[in-house]
């Protein structure tokens, strides 16, 4: 079986590849423990002397990867740059994480350390919304804390993924392989017995599905799920000020990023000026091929996703609520959403409570901020949320009422290589970036010396 890699903005096959068997699998395991045994050895800092050659190998393909980026996911060139310019950030901040062992207590009677060690074999399973930075985000606190990585890309954006593992295995051959397809090798990978962690990005249901299947063998797991992450708009937000932020949250990759901001509460006195603003900007968008200059707003990456946001825009139409977007450009070919506004959604409709991962944004007013709050905290989900604000006891109650693992004030989506972050709920298991992300790719040692 074969994957078609498609351009989301023509609907034509960039490249085909061909699905890994579990043999085929196997040996990238076997490889990948290999290079592990080499690897391991080497201090921190060399590592972290590999990891910025590897950032610079990244840098000196900067405009490759880039334009695999926009062919096989449809962002607009300058958005797949600064995806670039992020691999390079997280590797070079990942390159300088220093690895000591931690003095516990150093007394008359004992001096205990905690040292951090590698764990083996680390699977990574991408999404395609950030094809090559989640990747990244994956495989360099792996690779820094000693591990060696086989990554599985998804089937829709591998390209960038292979190449970032050509410029790995340059500097230092065999410390990253890859896999390609879904279940057969993915399964196969992660259940792999010298497989010692699962570091995951994708669905909900594919991510606790593949929890389940290495819950036996007590395999270390890292799960970044999905979310439907509200913000709050108080009535005292200085809206000239917010309202760029706000839409750039919300349609930020079209839509498609984990933490974009995916439902907006907005006090009443505020409504109607932060609705205009937000639609002048949707208004002002160049939709088009992401390869095009001048281009800022591409398609959705794929058909079932194209189909889902277009579906929960044609219900949105139906329930009577105003749905406004710009026209689209004629003679587009591709899956195209143009930046979609929804005033007035009743709460119970999809893309309200459902996350949309596309270009969609439903806008509901509020009087009473206490009352909004029993319905922007969702049920299952609890990736990110925001307050958009002045400071005020109202603003403070907000970020102490919402329950997912970051919140924002007066931002949103915001995420940084040594901020941690990940979810609650149903939206994530562990946490990325930062020490304590670092730490995920590590088991701990104890180390008990008596003096006495
Ligand atoms: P998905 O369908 O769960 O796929 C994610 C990855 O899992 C892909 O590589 C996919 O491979 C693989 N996969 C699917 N079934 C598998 C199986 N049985 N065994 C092993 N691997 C399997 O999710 P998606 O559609 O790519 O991504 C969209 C979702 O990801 C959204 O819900 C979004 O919220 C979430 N997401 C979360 C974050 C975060 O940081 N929290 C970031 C990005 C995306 P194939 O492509 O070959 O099927």
């Amino acid at each position: 079986m074969q994957i078609d890699v498609i351009n989301p903005a023509t609907k034509r096959v960039v490249e085909t590849l061909n699905r890994s068997n579990v043999e085929e699998v196997n040996d990238a395991v076997a490889t990948a423990l290999q290079s592990f045994e080499t690897w391991r050895q080497k201090t921190s800092e060399e590592r972290g002397v590999v990891l910025h050659a590897i950032a610079d190998g990244i840098e000196a393909s900067a405009t490759e990867l880039a334009n695999l980026i926009v062919s096989e996911q449809g962002k607009p060139l300058p958005v797949a740059m600064m995806e670039v310019g992020g691999a390079v950030a997280w590797t070079r901040y990942n390159a300088d994480l220093s690895q000591k062992p931690e003095v516990l207590e150093d007394s008359e009677e004992r001096r205990v350390e905690v040292h951090r060690l590698p764990l083996g074999v680390v699977a990574s399973i991408t999404p395609w919304n950030w094809p090559l930075m989640i990747a990244i985000w994956h495989i360099m606190p792996a690779l820094k804390a000693g591990n060696s990585v086989v990554v599985k890309p998804s089937s829709n954006t591998p390209l960038s993924t292979i190449k970032l593992v050509d410029i790995v295995c340059e500097v230092e051959p065999g410390l990253l392989g890859f896999v390609l397809g879904g279940k057969v090798a993915g399964e196969a990978l992660v259940t792999h017995p010298d497989v010692k962690k699962l570091v995951f990005t994708g669905s909900t249901p594919t991510g606790t599905h593949l929890a389940s299947l290495i819950a036996k063998d007590l395999k270390k797991v890292t799960l970044e799920l999905g979310g439907n992450d509200a913000g709050i708009v108080l009535a005292n937000a200085d809206i000239d000020k917010l309202a760029s932020k706000i839409y750039m949250s919300a349609f930020i990759n079209m839509g498609q990023t984990c933490a974009a901001l995916k439902r907006l509460y907005v006090h009443r006195s505020k409504y109607d000026a932060l609705c205009n603003a937000l639609v002048d900007m949707a208004k002002a968008e160049v939709v088009g091929n992401g390869m095009e200059e001048g281009v800022t707003f591409g398609p959705v990456q794929n058909k079932n996703q194209y189909d889902l946001v277009t579906s929960m825009i044609r219900q949105a139409r139906d329930s009577g609520s105003e749905v406004i977007a710009p026209e689209l450009p004629e003679g587009l070919d591709g899956y195209f959403i143009a930046p979609t506004i929804i005033k007035n959604p009743p709460l119970e409709l999809s893309v309200v409570c459902d996350e949309q991962f596309g270009p969609v944004l439903p806008v509901i007013p509020y009087d009473d901020v206490k009352e909004v709050m029993k319905d922007a905290i969702h049920k299952e989900f609890a990736l990110g949320g925001s307050v958009w604000g002045e400071e005020s006891d109202e603003l403070d109650w907000v970020v102490e009422q919402l329950d997912s693992g970051t919140v924002w004030i007066n931002n949103h989506a915001e995420v940084l290589p040594h901020i941690p972050f990940g979810g609650n709920k149903l939206s994530g298991l562990g946490v990325e970036f930062g020490v304590e992300g670092f730490l995920e790719n590590t088991r701990r040692k104890v180390v008990s010396y008596s003096k006495k």
